[in-house]
């Protein structure tokens, strides 16, 4: 097969373990910088190009597109899609899971377990939001952060209202959520690859602080999943429109609860912790899928 790695890290480690697995089964395979990608789109010409090199002839792409260029690289992803080409993620689906909010509606209504979630824009009704959600300690998070940034845990109601002003004036959209203190400063992240589970994670803070994401410091160990925790994140990746992804949970009195569904996750600490080979199931999720083409995405939202 022909595989394009949409990636602008070319040194990063998930996308040299997806080239190198690739390779090593026989595939041909470019790592492509969406950013330097430019299209036409005019009436039934859909062409993505790159250094003057119109980019046809390929059998499925395999997105990596960073948060901060999600715009751009998922209309690179779409005029890939708009040619038939294979994706392992489509655009609406990247589109989707970067926004919090959206998910978190997505993952409710297909009853999928997430901590409980108030959206608010004004602070007028502070206290009722406060209630709602039930009572502080609690946590209040940007709509679009990344990597734990824009994640904010207000010990008072003194202090929430304060954050929630200081967001409010800079525009900022953010919502309010119940602090799952049993989860004390873990994550689990499970890498899903099709319908199973092929790796998972538990991600704990070095510090005392609650925000786990390995990107804060945190540092990740081996763990076994509760069939029940396999299951909602088979649920979540499938609500989302995702077949490859990463799904952070908490572990909490009531069960697993979502936190984020991650269309780029990376492969490394799975990998390194775990000593399984995720990027050669990526690669042969891709040949099982490539030839069936992309189903329509159904969800809608
Ligand atoms: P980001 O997408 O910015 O990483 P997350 O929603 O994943 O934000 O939150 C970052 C970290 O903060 C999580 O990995 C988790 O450890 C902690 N956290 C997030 N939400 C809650 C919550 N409601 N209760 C307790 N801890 C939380």
């Amino acid at each position: 097969m022909k595989i394009i790695i949409l990636s602008n890290g070319s040194g990063n480690y998930t996308t040299k373990r997806l080239k190198e697995e690739a390779r090593a089964r026989g595939h041909e395979v470019r790592v492509i910088s969406y950013n330097k990608c430019y299209m036409t789109v005019e009436k039934s010409m859909p062409i993505v190009y790159y250094k003057g090199e119109p980019l046809t002839g390929y059998d499925a792409i395999i997105p990596r597109i960073a948060q901060s260029y999600t715009r751009y690289g998922s209309s690179v992803v779409r005029q890939f899609e708009m040619q038939n080409v294979y994706t392992t993620a489509s655009s609406i689906a990247i589109n989707r899971s970067r926004d919090k909010l959206r998910t978190y509606q997505l993952l409710a209504k297909a009853d999928v377990g997430i901590p409980k979630t108030v959206l608010a824009r004004e602070t007028a009704n502070f206290e009722d939001v406060i209630s709602l959600v039930g009572k502080t300690p609690l946590i209040i998070k940007v709509a679009r952060g990344t990597h734990g940034n824009g994640v904010v845990l207000a010990e008072t109601p003194k202090a929430a209202k304060a954050v929630m002003q200081a967001f409010f004036v800079e525009g900022v959209n953010f919502f309010v959520q119940e602090f799952i203190k049993e989860a004390s400063g873990t994550d689990i992240r499970a890498l899903v690859v099709g319908s199973k589970v092929v790796a998972s994670v538990k991600r704990q803070s070095l510090d005392d602080d609650f925000r786990s994401n390995t990107h804060q410091g945190g540092v990740g160990t081996i763990i076994k999943l509760t069939p029940d925790e396999e299951k909602t994140a088979i649920k979540a990746a499938r609500t989302m429109g995702l077949s490859i992804c990463g799904v952070d949970m908490m572990r909490s009195d009531r069960g697993p609860l979502v936190l984020e569904v991650n269309s780029s996750a990376s492969l490394k600490t799975p990998e390194l912790i775990t000593g399984r080979n995720v990027a050669a199931k990526v690669i042969e999720y891709v040949e099982l899928n490539a030839k069936r083409r992309n189903k329509k995405d159904k969800i809608g939202a």
